[in-house]
């Protein structure tokens, strides 16, 4: 067992506060990773916050991960002691049912294990992400981090830049396409980079009329305020795809209406349940498709890593201390951060 220093939620509606708890003693596949840099999620304030349904506290947020191989299991051959790793948002899964033998641990029957607020499938013990000081984690599930990256920005991709990929990639987005990326946040800023990056023409959806010229800096073609009917009446039909990153429920129907003939509506954000209801005539007339998506697999993840490195793209991030964790939920709630905090996680040690 080893100590860990964190900051945790101890209630739904207590502040994150310092938190300290023992990590697992390292098993024969382990890795244990000394924590540089951790990003802060939206998912992070809807489990601390416990939005989802009732979580299990305390609440140890944060799964993206960015650290240092300190220590390996005997039996660990992909990682050596000094290796620069990444952990997202799984650190177990069966392994063995059809997802996870399809690269899909996250669909896992078994149920995959998130980093935070999951239990350990082998000793039940309650898990706590990387607002701490050093994580352990089984080698399947930990990535490696080119060189190439700049470290101090790369963390998000670990889970806002996966969850924005996949479904554009598993949808089989393409040059010309035209895409809409729905609320400008930490995942919606890197959808626009990877949308753009697949060749096809971005617009951003936003409530934000203060977002419109930063949204054509990150390399949208277009901007859309969404709260002006008259904007979203102009766009209707004229879309291929769409991906909706807004984190509280919201209204679907106008965003369907801007869907083609046969145009998806991807859902990320985890919205339980969706109301006002979706009419049936949006889907049926125009055979749309209504979908969602959950982050992707550990293989689809690295490759995410290595097509950053190999396009140049990074997050846009504001760094912050762990001590500025409360005020960062503040500002994230109101929309106000560009366009994700990453905790730099020296300061866990002040
Ligand atoms: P952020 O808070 O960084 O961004 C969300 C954006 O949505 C905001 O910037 C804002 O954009 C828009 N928004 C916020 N509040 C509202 C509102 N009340 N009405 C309309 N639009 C709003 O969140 P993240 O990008 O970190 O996460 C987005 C969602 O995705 C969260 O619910 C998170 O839990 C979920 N998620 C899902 C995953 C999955 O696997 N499916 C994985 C990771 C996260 P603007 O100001 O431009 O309108
Ligand atoms: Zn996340």
């Amino acid at each position: 067992m080893s100590q860990a220093k964190a900051y945790a939620a101890r209630s739904a509606t207590s502040p994150l506060a310092p938190f300290t708890f023992e990590r697992r003693a390292l098993r024969d596949n382990d890795v244990n990773i000394d924590i540089l840099y951790c990003g802060v999620c939206h998912s992070d304030i809807h489990v601390a916050e416990s939005d989802w349904g009732p979580s299990e506290y305390p609440v140890v947020p944060g799964h993206e991960i960015i650290g240092r191989v300190t220590e390996i299991g005997s039996r660990v051959s992909k990682y050596k002691v000094g290796d620069l790793v990444g952990v997202g948002c799984m650190v177990d899964s069966c392994q063995t049912c059809p997802s996870c033998q399809q690269n899909l641990e996250q669909y896992c029957d078994a149920g995959m294990k998130g980093t935070y607020g999951a239990r350990d499938m082998i000793d039940g013990s309650l898990n706590h992400g990387g607002y701490s000081d050093h994580i352990i984690v089984r080698e399947e599930f930990v990535l490696s981090i080119p060189e190439a990256l700049d470290i101090s920005k790369a963390a998000p991709l670990l889970c806002a830049g996966i969850t924005t990929y996949s479904p554009l990639r598993h949808n089989g987005v393409k040059a010309g396409d035209k895409v809409g990326i729905i609320g400008m946040g930490g995942l919606g800023h890197m959808g626009v980079k990877f949308a753009k990056a697949l060749g096809a023409e971005v617009t951003i959806f936003t409530r934000s009329e203060s977002k419109i010229s930063e949204a054509k800096q990150q390399g949208a073609d277009h901007v859309i305020v969404s709260t002006d009917d008259a904007q979203m009446q102009a766009a209707a039909s004229s879309f291929d795809y769409l991906l909706d990153t807004i984190p509280v429920q919201h209204d679907l129907n106008p965003y369907l209406n801007v869907l083609k003939v046969d145009g998806t509506h991807i859902l990320v954000g985890l919205i339980e349940p969706i109301e006002p209801a979706v009419h049936a005539a949006n889907l049926i007339l125009k055979r749309r498709v209504l979908t969602g998506s959950l982050i992707g697999g550990i293989a689809e993840t690295q490759e995410v890593l290595d097509f950053c490195a190999e396009h140049n793209i990074e997050c846009d991030a504001e760094m912050i201390k762990i001590q500025d964790i409360n005020e960062a939920y503040q500002r994230m709630k109101k929309g106000d951060v560009k366009y994700r905090f990453i905790i730099d996680m020296k300061s866990l040690k002040e």
